[in-house]
């Protein structure tokens, strides 16, 4: 991942476009939180402009047959790492828990400390999840072949594009997501297509992958994820609903970072690193077993995903982060939801195909395995 350029993507344009060509095929797109506090960024917007509406509206005259969001999968992602979470603490099982959404974490632990592998959430991440969902329950409901489905991600991100092809992650050999393209990919997509960004009017997703929540939205973000998670936590086992919505001690930029949160008068202590040299020192500590976290949440980029290798280059400027995620947070505050666990066509899905969050079948199908690996 190289916010700097660096190191460039491989361009898997010309493979969207082939399966956009093709009549056989059900080209489905989702696009990740933190493409939509950046892309405007490539329209000549400043940085942290909110282009949730013309995403939805440039994705759809490109001509996919469904435009999800994969903060739907980040909903998902929450029901299930926190269920994990619970049953960690509750069963006296291996803690610190530490967070999955990010694939060049997961490598960099994979090679690097190949004897914690155990540690990790064993959640596939959200636009993993999405796929596996396109191709299992939206595939039966609408009755469409998951061979004829062919998933698009829209990443910040260059590592999705290996995470993707790993088969851990496949379901009957088949990919739960076909192509990943870039921020700056899509953006030369619109280009070539002769889309005028700005001139887009508001659009909605599509459903049932579409409603979100702003517990989703934060995912964008370092510290989003955990925060995330503590919000359902501490309402599953409370019952009681959360005063105050924002954890303020979980937000901020410095690279690492620890809170203490109360849930149900127990103190949960919270560790956040982003940046893979941050991370190393709270992984070093684990082996040592100098530790005090119950969950951390580990981004590789910094700044998280508003910051990631395929977002559009910043060249080390934090102001540009700084602005990204300050949009993150205005666009969390606006929604009408703000925890993933009352996403209703969350819960409609479980209801009529998981059963429950963390369910045999949701085990199956949602989340993976580590394998240790040689160092590099
Ligand atoms: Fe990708 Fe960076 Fe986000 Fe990790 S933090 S998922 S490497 S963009």
């Amino acid at each position: 991942v190289c916010p700097t350029a660096a190191l460039t993507e491989v361009n898997h344009i010309p493979k969207v476009w082939e399966a956009l060509r093709n009549p056989k095929k059900y080209v489905v797109v989702q696009t990740a939180p933190a493409i939509r506090v950046a892309l405007g960024e490539l329209f000549g917007m400043e940085p942290g402009t909110i282009v949730t509406g013309k995403l939805a509206a440039g994705l759809k005259k490109l001509g996919f047959d469904k435009v999800f969001d994969t903060d739907f999968g980040a909903d998902v992602t929450i029901l299930e790492e926190a269920s994990e979470l619970l049953e960690r603490i509750d069963n006296n099982k291996t803690l610190p828990m530490l967070t999955s959404c990010c694939p060049a974490w997961v490598s960099y632990i994979e090679h690097q400390f190949p004897d914690l592998v155990d540690i990790p959430s064993s959640c596939k991440s959200p636009h993993i999840m999405v796929g596996t969902i396109i191709k299992s329950y939206f595939a039966e409901k609408n009755n469409i072949d998951p061979k004829d489905i062919t998933v698009v991600s829209i990443m910040p991100c260059v590592a999705k594009k290996a995470e993707a092809a790993r088969t851990e992650l496949s379901i009957d050999d088949n990919n739960n997501v076909d192509i990943v393209i870039t921020t700056r990919e899509l953006a030369m997509m619109f280009n070539e297509a002769g889309i005028d960004f700005d001139k887009l009017s508001d659009e909605e997703f599509d459903h049932p992958l579409g409603e979100t929540t702003g517990a989703s939205v934060i995912f964008g973000t370092t510290g989003g994820v955990i925060e995330a998670a503590v919000r359902t936590v501490h309402e599953w086992k409370t019952g009681e609903g959360l005063e105050k919505i924002e954890y303020e001690q979980l937000r901020g930029i410095e690279g690492l970072r620890e809170a203490e949160v109360k849930v149900d008068g127990t103190k949960l202590n919270i560790g956040i690193a982003h940046g893979l040299g941050n991370a190393r020192k709270l992984l070093e500590d684990i082996r040592n077993g100098k530790s005090k976290y119950h969950a951390i949440e580990i981004m590789a980029c910094p700044g998280g995903c508003i910051g990631g290798g395929g977002q559009p280059y910043h060249y080390g400027n934090d102001e540009v982060v700084k602005a990204r995620q300050k949009a993150i947070y205005e666009e969390e505050k606006n929604k009408e939801v703000r925890k993933s666990h009352l996403n209703k066509e969350v819960l409609k899905m479980y209801e009529e195909y998981f059963e429950k969050p963390y369910s045999e079948k949701a085990h199956k199908l949602l989340h993976t395995k580590y394998t240790p690996k040689e160092r590099i």
